[in-house]
């Protein structure tokens, strides 16, 4: 509500129907996208599939999800890219890729590699703020990331961009854009970084060029951020 009004409108990011009415045939659409069911290998056992209490208690935050779909509505990837797999089903997809009985962990994370996946969500945090039942979605997103990335599937310009931005962090303690790009999308991938011109263009224009290369200068205390990093490193 702004100044004591309260606004009621449909949900964002599907098509409206009617009213408050609207077609949640995408939202189910992309969970099936990411085939929300156990996947095993081997003879099935004679009862049913176990796992230990310790095993799965991690799971409990995000087995609550209740499929409101709040989250896709707010999320402001979609809003410009409908390609975007959606923060519901990537918390659905981290429900199999971290259940220890699921065998199709590496097929799923490759999965989510490409465009319209893991990477392609921007952390603005909009899905957890929204979550009616603490689902904590972008966080799964990121811990989908890290077993991605522990998983060494094949890089992309979505985890190169991660990998590139921690190693500018580490070595500067602040991001030096230029060269995030460059890095990211490969001096060879002449396509994309032309496309970047008119984006460059307009930064030139409003003088927000950033300082790259040796001209961006570490801060002065990059030992502090150097010591994060170490002390991170050894705790996994
Ligand atoms: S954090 Fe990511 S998934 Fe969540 S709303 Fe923002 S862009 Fe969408
Ligand atoms: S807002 Fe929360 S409960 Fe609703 S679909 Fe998204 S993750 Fe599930």
């Amino acid at each position: 509500s702004e100044g004591g009004t309260i606004q009621v409108e449909p949900m964002n990011n599907m098509p409206v129907i009617k009213d408050l009415v609207t077609d949640m045939a995408p939202f189910w659409s992309k969970i099936r996208q990411i085939q929300p069911w156990l996947q095993t290998e081997g003879p099935p056992p004679t009862a049913e599939y176990t796992a230990s209490p310790k095993s799965m208690s991690h799971l409990s935050g995000v087995m609550s999800c209740i499929m409101c779909g709040v989250c896709v509505s707010d999320c402001t990837v979609l809003d410009i890219d409908k390609t975007f797999v959606g923060p519901a089903a990537l918390a659905k997809a981290y429900r199999f890729v971290a259940d220890p009985r699921d065998a199709a962990a590496s097929q799923r994370l490759n999965s989510l590699n490409q465009a319209g996946g893991m990477w392609d969500c921007t952390r603005c945090m909009e899905c957890i703020q929204v979550c009616p039942k603490g689902v904590g979605p972008m966080d799964r997103i990121m811990a989908l990331r890290a077993k991605g990335l522990a998983e060494k599937v094949p890089a992309t310009c979505g985890s190169r961009h991660a990998e590139v931005f921690s190693d500018i962090i580490k070595h500067k303690g602040i991001l030096d854009e230029p060269m995030l790009a460059i890095r990211t999308f490969g001096l060879k991938n002449i396509g994309r970084l032309f496309g970047m011109i008119p984006m460059v263009l307009q930064s030139v224009l409003k003088g927000k060029v950033p300082l790259s290369g040796p001209l961006h200068r570490p801060i002065s205390g990059i030992h502090h951020i150097q010591r994060l990093f170490k002390q991170v490193r050894k705790k996994r």
